[in-house]
Order: C-alpha cells, then structure tokens, then sequence
C-alpha cells in the first residue's frame, strides 16, 4: 500500500503541491501582516515570485509564434477556417453572456448606492474623448495617462514585429505600462496575426515548406520541454506570490461601504459565469463531465491567480491541456494563443459592471441605448486588453468615455482591482480553456480525417 501512496501522489502531485501552495501562502501572507515589512522587504520577500513571472513571461513569446505557426502550418485551409468560425463563435457568445450577467448583477444589487465621498481619491487620469480612443484602437496606438504614467500603446498593425514601445522611450522603463494587447511591450496582437498568416502560407507550401514546419514544430517542442521543468518550480512561487500580495495589501478593513458592496458584486458575477455558464456550455456541447475537465486544469488558474496574468500563465494552460485533458495539439495551438489574447469573459463582466458601478456612484441613471454602448465598448475593451496585470483597468478608459462617465473616476476602484484583477484572469484562463474544449470536440471529424498517423495507417493498409 505504500507503492499505492506513493504512485497516488507521484499522478496528483501537482495538484497536491498547488493546493498547498495556495494554502502556504496565504498562512504565510496573514501570519507576515503584523510585522508591517517595509516596500523593500517585501519587494524582497515575493522575490521567489517575481522569479516565476518572469520565466513564463520569457517564454510567452516564443510559445505563442511557435504554436500558432505549426498549427495553422498542420491544418489545409477548410479545417483551420472551419475551427477559426467555431471559435470565434465561441469568443463572441461566452463574452457577451459575461457582460451580460455583470450587467444583470450590478444592476440587482446596486452596489453603488450613497455619496462619492466615501472614496478617498488617488490618482489623476487624462480625459480621452470617445472617438480617439476609438480611432486610436483600430489605428495602432493609443495614448493615455494612467497613474501619472505616459502610456503608449501599439495595437493591432505594427511597423516592426518586436518593436518595444517606441512612443514611450524617452521615459523610463519601469514608467511604461503596456496596456493595449501588448505583452513585455510586444504587441500580442499583431504577432498573433503575423504568425497565423506565416502560418497558413507554410501550410499551403507543402513539401518545400517542410523544413519550417519542422523548425518551428521543434522550437514548439522544445519550449514545451522548459515549460514542464518550470511548472515543478511554479507552486514555490505561486506561494510567494500570494504571501507577498497578503503581506502589502492595504487593511481590509478600510473596504466597508460601497467598494465592499461592489467586490462582492464582481466575484457573484465571475463565479456564476465560471462555476455555471462555461460549465453548463461545456457540459452541453461535449456531453462530459465539465468538472472532471476543470479539474485537470487546477494548476493554470492557480497560475492565473496568482500572477494576474494570462499571458504569462499561457505556458501552464498549454500544458494542463494537453497532458492532463488530452485536448489534440492542432485545437490548443491554434485556439489558445488567440484566446489568450482576445477572449477575456472575466474582464469584460468586470469592464460593463465597473462602468455602471461608477454611474451609479455619481447618481448618473443611465438609459437602455447607454447600457448598451457600454456592452458593446466593454466587449471591445476586452478584446483589446493584453493579458498582463490591471489591464482591464486602463482599457476602461473607453468604456467610460463612450457613455461621458469621468475617466478620473477609475481611481474610485483601484484599491481592489488588485484582487478583483486575479479573479478575472481566473476566470479568462478558464474561458479559453473551456473554448480548446468545445472547439476540439467540435472540430473532431476533421480532426479524424486528418490525423496524420490515422492517415498514415490507412495507407500502410
Ligand atoms: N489581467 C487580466 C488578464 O491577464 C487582464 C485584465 O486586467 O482584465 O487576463
């Protein structure tokens, strides 16, 4: 019985080591409290974490080029096309039904009630107009004060494939904050459609594209490689990451009144899209046990919590997937990088519920064409969010100013995205991970007719 202990914990030990993790480190986190450590200190202390958002960041990058390129490269035209649709499909229903029910939840439980007072201000946020930061987003950049902090962002079409952030180099580093679908000031986007068209050309290159295909097929594998070494290195910093966050945070005592109200509005929304809606979708689709799927999952959203990021956390999704769920390699590659960087269910529920939140903090009774463009704003915002920490907050920028709500009052929330942002990323993770799901399941006919090895034994016969 102890070769069954131990062969029990050797299959779960990462979810042994994760839970525990989690666990550690919020003991860890509460029991440092008292002893108020200083920016340093603690700066010092979470070093162990920092250490690990930074390897999964160094990877992003290559993970995302790589697995795009070999799955659009592994699929003839009509099969990518065919997935591409259902999971556009798929991106474009679970965000709508996110914002919907952040609407629905804010709207019942009106957390906004009393007077503006109650928040102490911060910081300062430029007024954009609508149409700019609208313009700004399609057009490739966008411009904006957040935290006193010059933001310059790239999206969509850039000049140079890794360009840092150009307009903002006279500041200095640490000042810049990517925002807009950039990641470590690469913008996500616009490699998220490069490597899919390089992609899709390799493919149609047949043989004389064999040797790319092989090359990116091996740096694919080989970052995989470093990723499954990294993620025994990932709860020991998921622990510090949560200890580090309990130990800084300002007293919770201070978030009685509305912003109490208001994190509890968030989370009721966030859990019922992620505990019922994707489930019940997935349930629905595939006709399998959402649980047992979501269990397989456990190690990237503790990632996700614990980083608030989920570009970062795409090496861990990519992994759980794939070896615990056994979800085929050509839906997670072609699927996941794009869901990483545009289906984000979490942040747009969190964007459509902040806004009305703050509407409602300034007395402001907003009409049904109003609800609407922040709907509609708030998909956008999401959509253009990179998967980095506190996105979503500055994306709400456009949000606001869509429906002339003060920009400057961002600041009322500040206090607790911090938490509120590790939610959503949560539940971002989950909602493309559920959507690699459903698409394979949906895609599985083609899937079956041209599985190479599948293929290869028919001609063998
Ligand atoms: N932090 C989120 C993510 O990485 C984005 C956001 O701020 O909402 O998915």
């Amino acid at each position: 019985t102890t070769d069954d202990v131990k062969g029990c914990f050797r299959r779960n030990a990462f979810v042994i080591l994760t839970v525990l993790a989690v666990i550690v480190g919020i003991i860890l986190g509460f029991g440092l409290r008292p002893y108020k450590m200083s920016y340093r200190e603690v700066k010092y202390f979470s070093f162990p974490g920092e250490l690990l958002m930074r390897m999964l960041q160094m990877l992003v990058l290559p993970l995302l080029v790589s697995s795009l390129i070999t799955g659009m490269a592994a699929l003839d035209s009509r099969a990518s096309g065919k997935m591409g649709m259902r999971a556009v499909v798929y991106y474009t229903t679970t965000t709508i039904i996110a914002v919907f029910i952040g609407i629905v939840m804010v709207l019942i439980i009106h957390p906004g009630r009393g007077s503006k007072d109650e928040f102490t201000k911060q910081e300062k946020i430029e007024q954009v107009s609508p149409a700019d930061a609208f313009l700004d987003l399609i057009r490739y950049e966008f411009k904006t004060q957040y935290a006193k902090r010059v933001v310059t962002v790239k999206v969509l079409v850039n000049e140079t494939l890794f360009s840092l952030n150009n307009g903002s180099q006279e500041l200095r580093r640490e000042e810049v904050i990517p925002v807009l679908g950039t990641v470590n000031g690469i913008n996500a986007l616009g490699l998220v459609v490069f490597s899919m068209c390089f992609g899709f050309i390799i493919g149609s290159m047949k043989e004389q594209g064999q040797p790319l295909r092989d090359f990116f097929d091996c740096l694919n594998e080989a970052i995989m490689r470093l990723v499954a070494i990294i993620m025994w290195y990932a709860p020991l910093g998921i622990m510090f990451l949560i200890a580090g966050k309990i130990v800084e945070m300002d007293d919770i005592s201070e978030m009685g009144g509305q912003l109490g109200m208001y994190t509890i509005t968030v989370i009721i929304g966030l859990l019922i899209h992620a505990v019922i809606v994707l489930p019940s979708l997935y349930f629905l689709v595939t006709r399998k046990n959402p649980f047992v799927f979501i269990a397989g999952l456990l190690q990237a959203l503790v990632t996700a919590l614990g980083t608030s990021s989920s570009s970062a956390t795409l090496p861990i999704t990519f992994r759980c997937l794939e070896e615990n769920n056994h979800v085929d390699k050509r839906v997670t590659r072609f699927v996941l990088p794009v869901g990483a960087t545009i289906n984000m269910d979490g942040t747009a529920l969190y964007e459509a519920l902040a806004a009305i939140f703050i509407a409602q903090v300034n007395d402001m009774d907003l009409n049904f064409g109003e609800i609407l463009t922040i709907s509609i704003t708030a998909t956008a915002a999401s959509i253009g969010a990179a998967g980095i920490p506190q996105a979503g907050l500055v994306t709400m920028v456009i949000v606001l100013t869509s429906v002339g709500l003060p920009t400057d009052d961002i600041t009322l929330i500040i206090a607790v995205d911090w938490f509120l942002d590790r939610l959503r990323t949560t539940t971002n993770v989950l909602g493309d991970s559920i959507g690699a799901g459903i698409v394979e399941h949906l895609s599985r006919h083609e899937l079956h007719a041209t599985d190479p090895e599948i293929a290869n034994s028919v001609v063998e016969e």
